[in-house]
């Protein structure tokens, strides 16, 4: 745990403590109807390159839409932990019918029971059912469906398996999860991400690999070039098909899956469903059985609140004081532009925190290590675009601080989303002007 900062009390005279944080009662009425204030300078509103290499505009980290006006009283809520009651699963992971090393592994993982999400997949995924899976962030999707496909993989030698995820981070994360789950058992991956090296994974691609994880835009050029024979996969899934479609990768959905043997098993993840997801499940899979374990708001085990300040020296020191607070260990503060990513990230680094920044500008190497050094505590305060919102998985996110609001409330949902994770409790504050 990491509490103290050394670093020299720099920051500008200001109202210490935590008197901005307002209750839950507090000041939703009058006087924020508009943010006009803050709206930034039209060359800030954009983030000139997609995350994934320019082919989904929806996805330009934050800057790209008009905001939509989310009503205060919105960004305050308690948290409700307290009256859920536990969840007993029905079975125990040794009572899944997958290969030992790969129970092993989950052992190793420290993970003592099936969550809701995994206690009702995993038996049907192994019964080769094509499965589409609704639960809430932080449920614990990923070994869902990773554990019955690497038993999969491990049974059926001539099997191959396709990973479509939005983002670069979450595929490097989801084939994290299967190297953990898949430890010794031989199976070879490549991942295809924007913003790496063909070439190296067109090398990663000669071998053969038994798994591929990606993102669309990268995976179809691929395809194009002849270097990924889709109809080779007889396993595919599609991890947060909701984002996938906000982010405009339908069409290269529908073309990937188009592609892939029809002799195959399919599954879908996704935190919502929508009509348009319905429609893309229709088309593409056999006999679905979907499983449904959403309760309530994803967000309602975050604790939520606002702050108010006047101007931005009072914004500042306003964050400085959140920032020195003990309770304030892990956080991620999200901004609207790239440009503002980094000066916001500048500045606190001056101060003397220990802090790193990601954005669709940074390379893909420089993106990782900057959520590597937040995992491994190197650093506690990630600033962001909305593209780390996005499926990352740090454990122990105490807070997330929105010092610009979300373009939506889907985009609110999904920043806090990163706190409050596995069961863990967390903290969301909104800066608004007062
Ligand atoms: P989701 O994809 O639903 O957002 P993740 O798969 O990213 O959720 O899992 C969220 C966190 O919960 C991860 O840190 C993961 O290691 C942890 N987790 C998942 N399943 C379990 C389990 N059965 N027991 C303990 N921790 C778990
Ligand atoms: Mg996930």
């Amino acid at each position: 745990m990491q509490s103290s900062y050394s670093h020299s009390d720099s920051r500008r005279g200001s109202s210490s403590g935590h008197s901005s944080v307002h209750g839950a009662a507090g000041r939703t009425s009058a006087g924020h109807t508009s943010f006009g204030p803050r709206t930034p300078h039209p060359a800030q509103r954009h983030e000139r390159h997609s995350p994934q290499g320019g082919r989904n505009p929806a996805s330009r980290g934050g800057g790209a839409r008009a905001k939509q006006f989310i009503h205060p009283s919105r960004f305050i809520q308690e948290a409700k932990t307290v009256e859920k009651a536990e969840y007993v699963p029905v079975n125990a992971f040794e009572d899944f019918a997958v290969h030992k090393k790969i129970l092993d592994n989950v052992r190793l993982k420290g993970f003592l029971k099936p969550s809701p999400i995994q206690d009702q997949t995993i038996p049907l995924v192994l019964q080769g059912k094509d499965v589409v899976g609704i639960a809430n962030t932080g449920t614990g999707k990923t070994a869902a469906f990773a554990i019955p496909m690497l038993h999969d993989l491990i049974t059926n030698m001539d099997h191959r398996a396709i990973i479509m995820a939005p983002t670069r981070e979450l595929a490097e994360q989801i084939l994290q999860e299967c190297f953990t789950f898949g430890k010794g058992c031989g199976l070879r991956s490549a991942l295809l991400i924007g913003g790496a090296s063909m070439h190296l994974q067109k090398r990663d691609l000669r071998y053969n690999p038994r798994i591929v994880v990606g993102t669309p835009g990268r995976i179809q050029d691929h395809v194009r070039q002849g270097t990924l024979l889709l109809p080779f996969f007889n396993f595919a899934v599609l991890d947060e098909v909701d984002r996938m479609l906000d982010m405009g990768f339908i069409n290269d959905i529908g073309d990937i899956l188009s592609k892939i043997s029809k002799d195959r098993q399919s599954l879908f993840f996704s935190a919502t469903m929508e009509p348009k997801i319905e429609k893309l499940i229709q088309k593409f899979s056999r006999d679905p059985v979907t499983v449904s374990v959403k309760e309530g708001a994803t967000v309602d085990n975050v604790s939520q609140n606002v702050v108010y300040y006047s101007g931005s020296n009072d914004k500042m020191d306003k964050l400085h004081d959140l920032l020195i607070g003990a309770e304030c260990s892990k956080t991620i503060i999200f901004d609207d532009t790239k440009r503002a990513v980094e000066r916001l990230g500048r500045e606190l680094n001056a101060r003397g925190f220990k802090v790193d920044e990601i954005h669709g500008d940074k390379s893909q190497a420089q993106r990782s290590r900057a959520i590597k050094r937040l995992k491994a505590d190197e650093i506690n305060i990630l600033v962001a675009t909305d593209v780390a919102a996005r499926g990352i998985d740090v454990s122990d996110i105490t807070h997330v601080i929105n010092y610009s609001t979300p373009n939506t409330y889907d985009d609110y949902c999904h920043r806090i989303g990163r706190t409050a994770r596995a069961g863990k409790s967390g903290i969301a504050l909104t800066f608004l002007p007062r």
